[in-house]
């Protein structure tokens, strides 16, 4: 059985398709859902209506802050009363060179704030901040529960620092490119109790000869299948060298002590 930590079910590509899509993932027991902004939630809180698999997760983005409306706590309070399920995808991002870091930090730490308190897992987006984000989650306290690092691409020297505060790490298929090597390694370090795996699709593309469910938008532009979180399974077991059962029975124990149990 496979659990995908992170996915964006309610990305507009996808708009028409869910059913269709779902069938497709032969094996997916449950999949997190996260919304990056307001206009997503309402997306994200009706696909958890009608799809079982789905784990609601609703939170702003990095990328997206510049659009908050001034009621967007509120507003994100107000679902999470509905679903009190997860808040995600929140962050930091110094990567991405056409957005402002402004805002960033004090966005990140309000929704971090309103997952401490009501003590749900919270999904953490970092692009060239690791360093920055350390030092956040050691000055601001964290759900009890922890916090999951989602496509994990700080260093392997990093992980026992984050792993004392209460880090779990997702593992996307789009680390199975040759270039990805150095990410690939640090999950090695990663705990054995600690360790998720994900597709984060549509983004985050796997190499192409592991694409085993090829998908493309309106404008003919690749994205992922959320069915990939198969090949994703299978191929880090290989890489960690460890019976494909076994991963997927301490993955569903880490997911299910995660994002499940109260
Ligand atoms: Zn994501």
């Amino acid at each position: 059985m496979f659990y995908d930590a992170h996915n964006h079910l309610q990305a507009p590509c996808y708009d028409g398709l869910h059913n269709e899509l779902l069938e497709n993932c032969a094996g997916l027991e449950r999949m997190v859902v996260n919304g990056c902004l307001e206009l997503d939630w309402p997306k994200v809180a009706a696909l958890a209506e009608t799809h079982p698999q789905v784990l609601p997760s609703f939170g702003y983005h990095p990328w997206f802050i510049h659009l908050r409306t001034p009621d967007w706590q509120k507003v994100l309070e107000g679902f999470l009363d509905q679903y009190p399920s997860a808040v995600g995808e929140i962050g930091i991002d110094r990567w991405k060179s056409d957005i402002s870091y402004e805002g960033q930090e004090e966005v990140f730490l309000e929704q971090l704030a309103i997952a401490t308190e009501r003590n749900l897992p919270v999904s953490i987006h970092c692009l060239k901040a690791w360093g920055r984000l350390l030092e956040l989650l050691r000055e601001n306290p964290g759900p009890k529960r922890g916090f999951l690092l989602h496509s994990y691409g700080g260093s392997a020297e990093m992980i026992p620092a984050f792993t004392k505060l209460g880090a779990y790490y997702s593992f996307p298929g789009y680390f199975l490119r040759r270039s990805k090597g150095r990410h690939r390694e640090a999950f090695k370090d990663v705990p054995t109790d600690r360790l998720l795996i994900e597709t984060d699709a549509p983004d985050m593309q796997l190499p192409d000869e592991l694409n085993e469910h090829p998908l493309a938008d309106k404008e003919g532009k690749p994205v992922n299948h959320p069915a990939n979180i198969g090949v994703v399974y299978r191929e880090l077991a290989k890489f960690l060298e460890e019976p494909q059962e076994e991963l997927a029975k301490r993955v569903e124990e880490n997911f299910v002590r995660y994002f499940e149990e109260l």
